[in-house]
């Protein structure tokens, strides 16, 4: 049954291949919780050179690394934080940072899921007016999800990181999808990361693992993480089994995003030659697309019908490419929207 389902409704619908299963039946483990897992203990070095940090620290999701990262640059005293009005931690984490972090929180307006440094400057607060929240943090997300799996371009990235600097500002990279965007571009991770004081990646979106996330820093900076995992319950124990597919992922599934841009952009394609679907191809760089139909409900609900899984976000319909769907799978999806739409 299974195979009959076209799912596009995310890429965290992977499943961990046989292969990938293998090598965490076989995993080295021990207790993450006092630092004895070689696995957990490797793939955090891995991930800490990959992203050019000090160090990281292996989180049960992206979710986690986004709201210690907002408790490790937020003081529960007033501090505001700048991102995205699509942006995860505001539209998806339960409000986190306002429970756990007493954060403020500014969205940021902008297309693609993107915002000018210009935009982040207009809200700087006047560190000397005590009416006024006091600025403290920016968070930029690469890939955007909801705003389409766009890729922030380096110089994007520095006008923000410019203004961050003039103010004073912690900086977090939201880095779900980052390499997506490293795959898209030629940029490496390491080059994406710096300048954002922590930013992370996930094992458990394109790249096909089951489990969890990396959240990279200084080694300061990481060790506070540490606790803050303890509080929230994030520590494990023989999470190497985990581990292993995550770094089964980063030796195996990264170079092979680009079949899924590819199949991204093919599906685009043909969903803009059809009559009621608005969609720019050219705006899908990465594995996300994201299209207007007149009664995008309808159409979710007879795709699902059909076997085919979409998801539904503010009035828009998003289809997500992954390892788990190949081209002919891609072309049996167009047919169905063809279908459905006539
Ligand atoms: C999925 C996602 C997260 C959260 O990651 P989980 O592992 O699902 O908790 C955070 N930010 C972005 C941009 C995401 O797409």
């Amino acid at each position: 049954m299974p195979d009959s389902v076209i799912n596009l409704y995310s890429d965290t619908q992977t499943q961990p291949s046989a292969e990938m299963r293998q090598a965490m039946a076989n995993a080295a483990v021990g207790d993450e919780q006092r630092g004895l897992d070689p696995t957990v203990t490797a793939l955090q070095e891995e991930v800490a050179e990959l992203l050019g940090k000090e160090e990281a620290v292996f989180l049960p999701s992206g979710s986690m690394c986004n709201q210690i990262a907002v408790r490790l640059h937020i003081r529960p005293l007033g501090d505001e934080m700048y991102l995205h009005r699509l942006a995860h931690p505001i539209t998806a984490e339960a409000g986190g940072a306002a429970v756990l972090s007493g954060a403020m929180v500014m969205p940021l307006e902008g297309g693609g899921g993107m915002f000018e440094g210009e935009a982040l400057r207009a809200r700087m607060r006047d560190p000397s007016d005590s009416h006024e929240p006091r600025s403290r943090l920016v968070m930029v997300e690469q890939t955007t999800n909801l705003g389409g799996g766009r890729v922030w371009p380096t110089a994007k990235i520095a006008e923000v990181l410019e203004v961050a600097r003039e103010f004073g500002l912690r900086t977090h990279l939201d880095g779900a999808r980052l390499l997506n965007a490293t795959v898209a571009s030629g940029e490496s991770a390491a080059s994406y990361a710096a300048g954002f004081e922590t930013a992370w990646i996930d094992f458990s979106k394109g790249l096909g693992a089951p489990v969890g996330a990396c959240l990279a820093g200084s080694a300061e900076l990481i060790a506070e993480a540490r606790r803050y995992k303890q509080m929230l319950g994030g520590s494990m124990r023989q999470a190497g089994i985990v581990a292993a597919g995550a770094r089964y992922a980063l030796q195996h599934n990264v170079e092979r995003l680009a079949e899924d841009h590819a199949n991204a952009r093919f599906l685009a394609e043909g969903l803009a030659e059809l009559d009621g679907v608005h969609i720019d191809p050219t705006t899908v760089e990465t594995n996300i697309v994201i299209f207007d139909v007149a009664d995008p409900r309808t159409l979710h609900d007879n795709l699902a019908a059909a076997g085919v899984e979409m998801s539904l976000l503010e009035g828009r319909v998003r289809a997500v490419t992954h390892l788990d769907v190949d081209r002919a799978g891609v072309e049996r999806a167009l047919t169905a929207v063809r279908n459905a739409l006539a």
